[in-house]
């Protein structure tokens, strides 16, 4: 198929470029040519339909939605209807031609996720090639439990982990015993070096200021033959990260971001101090002045039990897309 892509591409380039030539000299066979190009172009957009894709698998933050402990109305009312619960933040990068697929964080909703996983690319067909984790907040790597002796006693997933978070899971247990009992294979990732997945796929790891009291804390970029995206679940503040988001998201066609709370004061009594995060008001002022088209990359992900963007039809919502931004659901596909 990718061959075919090369093909069709090389076919449409000389066409076009006969046709300038030919336009000149002969009119019948300029409109043969013109013709022959359209009648390409369903193909060549069928490429790009067949193209790897982003697929989100969870949007809540790492407690998950609803939340342990909490029985405010905002919660109860997944509580009493399940439609309305929401797994923790997860994404999958998914590949059809080459059977492969990747997850990004191993969350404690990861069973359910391997099972939306499934269902978009079955293991008949494609094989789990890697595990990414960004951070060890529980959010984000104790799914991991599930690849053990006591579920699926998986063999050599690849799970791609920072130096701190290497050395996290091969020093403590229980995760050790995964490392141990080669469950999982951890594959080395720096910061700044991309991790290729193949010829036109490739995830490069970019170190966030967070709250990193067991290991460092990744964001991804993730470059796609077509398109690029950014996914970074959590950082602290922007204003804390050397790296200037604004020209990070006008260089990608989308960026998954850390949306953890809507606006301060969310949290009732507790200090929102202790655990920052950009507010989604903060994130909507800092690109308030970019172009519509610029501001729609954004898509905003990682919502708290606390966050309103969780309720459908919410006016958080409202305001997010009246002001040209994005939030991320369940079972977006984002073409790469
Ligand atoms: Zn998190
Ligand atoms: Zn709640
Ligand atoms: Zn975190």
């Amino acid at each position: 198929m990718l061959r075919i892509t090369a093909e069709i591409k090389a076919v449409s380039e000389l066409s076009s470029k006969l046709s300038f030539v030919a336009a000149r000299r002969d009119g019948r066979l300029a409109s043969l040519l013109a013709g022959l190009l359209l009648a390409l172009t369903p193909l060549m957009a069928a490429a790009e339909d067949a193209a790897p894709y982003i697929y989100v698998l969870g949007i809540a933050q790492d407690g998950g939605y609803p939340q342990t402990n909490c029985y405010q109305p905002h919660c109860m009312r997944a509580w009493k209807d399940p439609a309305h619960k929401r797994l923790t933040s997860s994404i999958a990068i998914i590949d059809h031609q080459r059977g492969t697929k990747y997850l990004f964080d191993a969350t404690p909703d990861m069973r359910e996720q391997l099972y939306q996983l499934h269902i978009e690319a079955p293991d008949t067909s494609h094989v789990l090639d890697g595990v990414f984790l960004t951070h060890g907040h529980m959010g984000h790597y104790t799914g991991l439990m599930h690849f053990g002796r006591e579920a699926v006693g998986a063999k050599s997933i690849r799970v791609f982990a920072m130096p701190r978070m290497q050395q996290f899971l091969s020093n403590n247990g229980p995760w050790d015993q995964l490392v141990g009992l080669g469950n999982i294979k951890l594959a080395p990732m720096r910061n700044g070096v991309p991790v290729k997945l193949s010829d036109d796929v490739s995830v490069l790891p970019l170190a966030v200021p967070h709250r990193d009291e067991y290991t460092e804390t990744v964001g991804f970029r993730i470059n796609g033959p077509n398109k690029s995206a950014l996914f970074i679940p959590d950082i602290d503040k922007w204003s804390k990260w050397d790296t200037d988001i604004r020209d990070l998201v006008r260089q990608v066609d989308y960026a998954l971001l850390d949306a953890t709370f809507f606006a301060d004061g969310e949290l009732g009594d507790r200090d929102m101090g202790e655990i920052p995060h950009p507010f989604v008001a903060e994130t909507m002022d800092l690109f308030a002045d970019f172009a519509e088209e610029d501001r729609a990359r954004i898509i905003f992900i990682h919502f708290n039990h606390s966050n309103p963007l969780l309720i459908e039809g919410s006016a958080a919502q409202q305001e997010v897309e009246a002001r040209g931004f994005r939030y991320a659901t369940e079972g977006l596909r984002l073409p790469l």
